[in-house]
Order: structure tokens, then sequence, then C-alpha cells
């Protein structure tokens, strides 16, 4: 068997290609892992290689279906996401997925639906994809993709086989920015670096200069927040709350942040993460013990947390912004 387009996540990916070969891929997958670690790219490829009319080495890449799959249009393949980054999935669309699978397969023998973010379920979407779970016809398949298990109902958990993914070794990163997207080597460390090993980050930072400059200014934000008065804080966070930011991605930066703050405390002569912003957080590093730095990467890890669920975002920045008061 030939090996997946994929980078690492070499034991998942083993286990995928033997169910695929055996044609024993279990009714309900759930792939979970940090964003951008690689789900979809798995999820995708399996789909690919249960579509794939090749009689081995399964996806081909070349057949019909194959070529299909890959530009989106399969017809046995359907994939759903939540509307935007703080959107919800909704009933409707497990509805469209139970009726999609109602119906027999057009092409294939399988047919798959993708569920994106399937944290961001509401409830009642979450109970009628249970229903689905409980009796899926022959052919069909659910691959459920996810940030963790935990925040899932235990009932949809243990219907599903679970594969977790854990971000790359950063080197692996820096290597394939090289050599399959020919990143110069200098700016592929530093990318390797900051994606923390979730290789999709880095692609998407070499593919897409905005969402690097999105970073840059979450980054530049935060410190400014940090060195701010009070009054400042409330204004700048009421117009982060309602604008369109990524607040999960948001928050996702700030604890790259705060993690290296950690370490200048712990070890000042560590390489940091954000290693071009160096002067500013040691500033900060002086003003924080580290008890307050790791009681704020708690916190902003169950912010993370709760942004999944329908809270309102003002006050939950705000709550998190009180919490960093409590460091000046
Ligand atoms: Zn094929």
């Amino acid at each position: 068997m030939t090996g997946w387009p994929i980078l690492g996540h070499q034991l998942a990916v083993r286990q995928l290609q033997q169910a695929v070969s055996q044609d024993n891929v279990p009714h309900a997958l759930l792939i979970t892992g940090p964003e951008n670690v690689g789900k979809m790219t798995l999820a995708h490829t399996l789909a690919q290689a249960m579509l794939c009319t090749a009689d081995e080495d399964r996806p081909c890449g070349v057949c019909r279906a194959c070529r299909k799959v890959a530009a989106g249009h399969h017809p046995d393949l359907l994939v759903i996401s939540p509307e935007g980054p703080r959107g919800k999935l909704k009933i409707e669309a497990i509805r469209a997925a139970e009726q999609f699978l109602a119906l027999t397969p057009h092409e294939s023998r399988h047919k798959l639906v993708l569920v994106e973010h399937f944290e961001q379920a509401t409830i009642g979407a979450a109970n009628a994809l249970l229903k689905t779970l409980e009796e899926p016809p022959g052919y069909a398949h659910l691959v459920l993709l996810a940030g963790d298990s935990e925040s899932l109902l235990p009932t949809i958990v243990s219907r599903t086989n679970q594969i977790a993914l854990r971000p790359l070794p950063v080197p692996l990163v820096e290597q394939a920015l090289q050599s399959r997207r020919h990143v110069p080597a200098a700016e592929a460390e530093r990318l390797a670096r900051i994606s923390g090993g979730r290789i999709g980050w880095a692609v998407r930072a070499v593919d897409e200069p905005e969402h690097l400059q999105q970073m840059e200014a979450a980054i530049a934000q935060w410190l400014a927040l940090m060195s701010s008065d009070l009054p400042e804080q409330f204004a700048a966070l009421k117009t982060l709350s309602r604008s369109d930011t990524d607040l999960r991605q948001m928050l996702a930066y700030w604890l790259i942040g705060w993690r290296d703050v950690l370490l200048l405390k712990t070890q000042a002569e560590a390489p940091l993460t954000l290693q071009e912003h160096r002067p500013a957080l040691e500033q900060l590093a002086e003003r924080v013990t580290i008890r307050q730095i790791t009681a704020l990467i708690e916190r902003i890890g169950a912010a993370q947390a709760l942004l999944q669920r329908n809270v309102n975002a003002q006050l939950l920045l705000e709550t998190l912004l009180l919490a960093h008061q409590q460091t000046r």
C-alpha cells in the first residue's frame, strides 16, 4: 500500500488504511485534536480512499471518484460545518445529513458525511445526530471532527471509534515547509515554531499572508492591552466582542504569549515561540508572578471551552480581563 499524502499521524493513518483495505471502516468515527492539526485532511483522505474506484492503493488520486472528491463535488460525500468561527452547528444541518444518508449511494458502495467542529453543535443537533448513529444504513459513514471529546455528549462519544491527533514534532513541520512548499529556512523555522506542530496553521500562514498578519495583530493587541489602563481595555474588548474576530483563535494566540512569558520566568534564556517580541515579553514577565501566569493560562483555556457553547462573548472577555487586571 502506498502512503497517504499526510504528514505525520502515522498510527492513525495506518489504522485507517488497514480499515479501508479490509473494508471495515467504522460507521461512526470521531477524530479529535487541536485546531489545524490535520483532522479534516485525514477525514478527507479517508473519504477519498473509500470512494476511490481503483483496485488497490486507494486513494489513487487519478480516478474520476478521486478527482470529484478533490474538487469537492462527489455525490456520495457531504461535508457540513457551522457557519463562521462563532457559528453553531444547527439541527437543520444534521437533518440534511440524515436525508443525504437515507438515499443509497450514487456512484460507490459508501456514503460519507464529514462533520466539522462538532463541538459547536447545538443540543438539538447533537441529539438528532445520536438517532442517526443508532441504526446507520450499512453504506453510511459519519466522521465527526472536534477539538476534544470532553465537550461532547458522552452518549455520542461512546457510539464512535475515536482517533486522537496530536500536534506534529515542530522540526517535521519545519522540514515539510522547506521541502514541500519551498519556504526559505529561516521563515520555515519561524512558522513551524509558531504553529506548535499544527501543520494546517503553518500551511495556511504560507498560503494566506493575511493569516499571519492576523496573528501579528492579535499579539500586538494583547501586548497593548497588557500595558493599557482599565477603561481603555474595556473599550477595546467591547469592540472586539462585537467584531467578527475569531475569538477562539485570538485566545489561542494569547496563550502562546503567556506560555512564552512563563518560559521567561522559569528559564530566561529559553528560545521563545514569539522570539521577535522578546523585549516586550520580558517587560511583561517582570510584572507578573509564575502563579498569576499559570492561573491566567488556565482561565484562557476555560474561556476557549466556554466560547464553544453559547456564552456572551463580551461578558466572557470582561471576566478574563479582570483576571488579567490582577496581574497589574
Ligand atoms: Zn481513485
